[in-house]
């Protein structure tokens, strides 16, 4: 049986500069694919106060957020889109909470950060908002249509 396709999933993931500074990208890649997932797009860039005010548009409102823009254009990103069966709500969990002191050792966040506004890593919190930052930060070209074996799922 072929994964059926409407299951597929893809959730946005992006390494924030404090996570690239500090080499972590590779053991955060890691980790995802351990899990199963499948990379379907990745790149590295310095993201613009423009596409990030977007992209945390939802927060513009708060306190932190001039902080907030700053410490993400403070460096490059990798932002990455991962596929797979229940890809969102799995990212957040091995994300863990948005303040590292809360999230448990085990998850990204919990083992390698210690403060909310160093936090490592983001990943999108609901399928509508994956949809939505995928196409904010990923030209429709530039993710791959790829078959893995793995995904090939027998009854
Ligand atoms: P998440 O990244 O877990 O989805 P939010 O969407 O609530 O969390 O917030 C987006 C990002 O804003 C956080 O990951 C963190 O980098 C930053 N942030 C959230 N709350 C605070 C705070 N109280 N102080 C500083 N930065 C914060
Ligand atoms: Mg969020």
């Amino acid at each position: 049986l072929k994964f059926p396709s409407n299951e597929l999933e893809r959730t946005l993931i992006a390494v924030k500069p404090d996570g690239v500074q500090r080499r972590l990208v590779g053991q955060i890649i890691q980790r995802f694919e351990q899990r199963g997932f499948k990379l379907v797009g990745m790149f590295p860039l310095k993201a613009s106060h423009g596409i990030l005010s977007e992209h945390y548009g939802e927060l513009r409102t708060k306190p932190f957020f001039q902080s907030l823009l700053t410490y993400m254009s403070s460096g490059p990103v990798v932002v990455m889109v991962w596929e797979g069966h229940n890809v969102v709500q799995a990212s957040r969990k091995m994300v863990g909470q948005t303040n590292p002191a809360e999230a448990p050792a085990g998850t990204i966040r919990g083992d390698f950060s210690v403060h909310v506004s160093r936090n490592v890593v983001h990943a999108s919190d609901s399928q509508e908002g994956a949809q939505k930052e995928i196409q904010l930060w990923f030209p429709a070209k530039d993710l791959l249509d790829w078959d893995c074996c793995d995904q090939i799922y027998t009854i």
